[in-house]
């Protein structure tokens, strides 16, 4: 299969590639799309072929369902059952964006779509390409992010196209993404609303729409870097998730001491012959004294952390390291979501200096 890349990157969005697109949605093909979080890669929901096509493309275990992409409320009613009141209202306060809700299903989407579960995760992206192939294609859209299982989500249509060509009908490409993490996923099926994925959004925008909100304890992790020992309940977090090729291990501690950790444990690895990459910020990177530096972004602006997080860690597979040492970046509003990515990245391993 050849993999068409139609460029949807400037305004206005060129409408005859969003009808070419829509029309291999409608006969059941792929399409990768952006979105305000990441690329997703897309299929009609409603159709199971499609939603194995998925699976497979990016080897993806059967088992952990797709999201479902909508551009109206309207489209969550017809395939909810009994829609709790709190999905209006998160809804009007944070759709369209980057939050997922899991509500109970109908029979309108098939269990080859959520991965046999009798639940379904809805979301209304505001990127302007993915809301015009969901309204041009008449589809819902399952996408999960449209890496390679495994890989880190792709933030660009190169990433898309580097894992995923001679798989998939076709990329919409439509520039670098804009904040750069997955969706957060909330829980609606019980009393409480519960986060199973930390994102954007975050607890305490949550917290003023819904009043309390839970995080799912098995995404919590203590000091040891070990889980509460509850098993996830978003299927995809149990998976070990977006691995670099390099041994990433993350340094925490203030940063003169972070510093001079990096650059000894640098040197010492170096010495014994490996090739070692350093994730750095602006005003850091200039005190590491070796290796292969890539600035992040600037630790006061948390979004350009959470932006390049996933375009660096696919730099270093490119570049070879065998070791790779992050900062941390437990900043205030995304913290929770950047750290839960990275600290995966690097299967937990953390050094407290
Ligand atoms: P991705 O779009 O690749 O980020 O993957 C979608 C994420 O949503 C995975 O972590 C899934 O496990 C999660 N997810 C999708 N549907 C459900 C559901 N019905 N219940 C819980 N988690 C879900
Ligand atoms: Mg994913």
């Amino acid at each position: 299969m050849i993999t068409k890349v139609l460029d949807v990157s400037s305004e206005p969005i060129n409408i005859d590639f969003i009808r070419e697109a829509s029309r291999i949605l409608q006969k059941g093909g792929l399409v990768a799309f952006p979105t305000e979080t990441v690329y997703g890669l897309g299929g009609d929901a409603t159709d199971k072929e499609a939603s194995r096509k998925i699976y497979q493309a990016k080897g993806r275990p059967s088992d952990n369902p797709l999201i479902v992409h909508i551009a109206k409320f309207q489209q969550l009613e017809a395939i909810a059952k009994d829609l709790p009141e709190n999905a209006k209202k998160l809804a009007d306060a944070f759709w369209p964006g980057p939050l997922t809700m899991v509500v109970n299903k109908n029979e309108v989407i098939p269990y080859e779509t959520t991965g046999g579960l009798d639940t379904v995760a809805v979301r209304m992206p505001s990127h302007p390409v993915a809301l015009a192939l969901i309204e041009e294609s008449g589809c819902m859209i399952a996408a999960p992010s449209a890496n390679t299982s495994g890989r880190p989500s792709p933030t660009k249509a190169d990433h898309v196209y580097e894992d995923l060509q001679g798989k998939i009908d076709c990329i919409l490409d439509g520039g670098a993404v804009d904040i750069g993490l997955e969706s957060t996923i909330v829980d609606l099926t019980e009393d409480v609303v519960t986060i199973l994925r930390p994102g954007y959004i975050n607890m305490e925008m949550l917290e003023k729409v819904v009043g309390q909100v839970k995080i799912d304890p098995g995404i919590v992790y203590n000091d040891k870097g070990t889980t509460s020992g509850a098993k996830p309940k978003a299927p995809g977090m149990r998976y070990k998730h977006y691995a670099p090729k390099g041994d990433l291990t993350i340094v925490k501690g203030q940063e003169a001491n972070v510093i001079s950790a990096i650059n000894e444990m640098t040197a010492r690895d170096m010495a014994a012959g490996k090739k070692v990459g350093i994730i750095a910020t602006a005003t850091t990177k200039d005190k590491y004294k070796e290796g292969n530096i890539l600035v992040i972004g600037d630790r006061l602006d948390e979004k350009s952390i959470a932006h390049n997080l996933y375009d660096i860690l696919r730099q270093f597979d490119e570049l070879d390291v065998d070791i790779i040492y992050s900062e941390s970046f437990a900043t205030p509003n995304m913290g929770q979501a950047i750290m839960n990515r990275l600290l995966k990245a690097a299967g937990q391993k953390t050094i407290a200096v």
